[in-house]
């Protein structure tokens, strides 16, 4: 059964003009729902658990922990991550991290599993930056290390940005291979290295982006033999998204999620996907580019 990791919607709005669509937490599973994709046993609730903690303290340094769980970051450290920093963000950002862990039991389970959040990939060891606070698939992966639930880990991050955080945290340890492709010209603008990166040109369309996934991902997947895949599904590729530079259309970013879960699938491989960014204009469009990675991971899975 394709399980799904939701979370509530934030309840502080967001000031004036926040380019962040806190919506789309709201009205995706609902719009599953409706269509059918889930029923209400598909979905969990994560929680606060002090036992993710280790895992917390793993990939992020006491000092950064401190200051974020007390609210004491110094301004300038706090722009950086782009919220008005409360109590209920942070609970958030660990509720988040708890959905990206059962999601990884769940996809050991059965194949794959999904959190409607995450994907905080811009999270470094020691400070947050764009939106992220803790780097859900980063601790995911010191969860399923520790527990010896999978020895070697692939991150597959198809955001549009780059995933910096994530190749930071995972710089000098060799059992979670990063892959990153991303927008050549977007944020972040000093990218960090992955272990592969694959920067894409502005305006790169289906055909251009799909050729590159295809001739790129199987190769990696022989090479690294993964037995754990986090996938980060971003529709920040979308021509329509306001932040990304990249041009393709909904259908190829369906294709996209296609060709990823056909892989894991083949390779007998789970995967936890988080969902990453979307900041298309319309709403809408946002909501179907998301939903489509789980109509796509129901149709091919279950
Ligand atoms: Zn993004």
């Amino acid at each position: 059964m394709l399980k799904v990791a939701f979370h509530p919607i934030y309840k502080h709005p967001l000031p004036e003009g926040h380019r962040f669509p806190m919506e789309k937490y709201d009205l995706l599973p609902k719009q599953l729902l409706h269509e059918g994709t889930c029923e209400q046993e598909n979905f969990f609730q994560p929680e606060v658990r002090e036992e993710n903690e280790k895992y917390i303290r793993s990939v992020h340094t006491p000092e950064y922990l401190k200051e974020l769980y007390s609210l004491t970051i110094e301004p300038r450290k706090a722009r950086k991550i782009g919220f008005p920093l409360s109590a209920e963000l942070v609970e958030r950002e660990r509720i988040i991290t708890d959905g990206t862990i059962k999601a990884c039991h769940y996809a050991l389970e059965h194949g794959v599993a999904m959190n409607i959040a995450g994907g905080t990939h811009h999270a470094y060891s020691d400070h947050g930056e764009a939106f992220c606070m803790l780097n859900d698939q980063a601790v995911g992966a010191q969860y399923l290390l520790q527990n010896k639930l999978a020895k070697q880990i692939l991150v597959v991050d198809l955001d549009v940005h780059q995933g910096n955080g994530t190749a930071e945290i995972f710089q000098q340890d060799d059992r979670v291979f990063t892959f990153s492709m991303h927008g050549k010209s977007n944020y972040p603008f000093k990218k960090e290295i992955s272990d592969l990166d694959l920067p894409m040109e502005n305006d790169c369309d289906d055909e251009h982006y799909l050729t590159a996934l295809r001739n790129t991902l199987p190769g990696l997947i022989e090479k690294v033999k993964p037995d754990f895949i986090f996938f980060l599904s971003g529709v920040d590729i979308l021509s329509t998204d306001k932040l990304g530079k990249l041009g393709c259309t909904v259908a190829g970013c369906k294709q996209r999620d296609e060709f990823v879960f056909e892989q894991c699938l083949k390779y007998d491989i789970p995967v936890e996907v988080s969902m990453g960014g979307g900041y298309s204009k319309d709403i809408k469009t946002i909501i179907n580019a998301h939903a489509n990675t789980y109509r796509t991971a129901q149709l091919m899975f279950f």
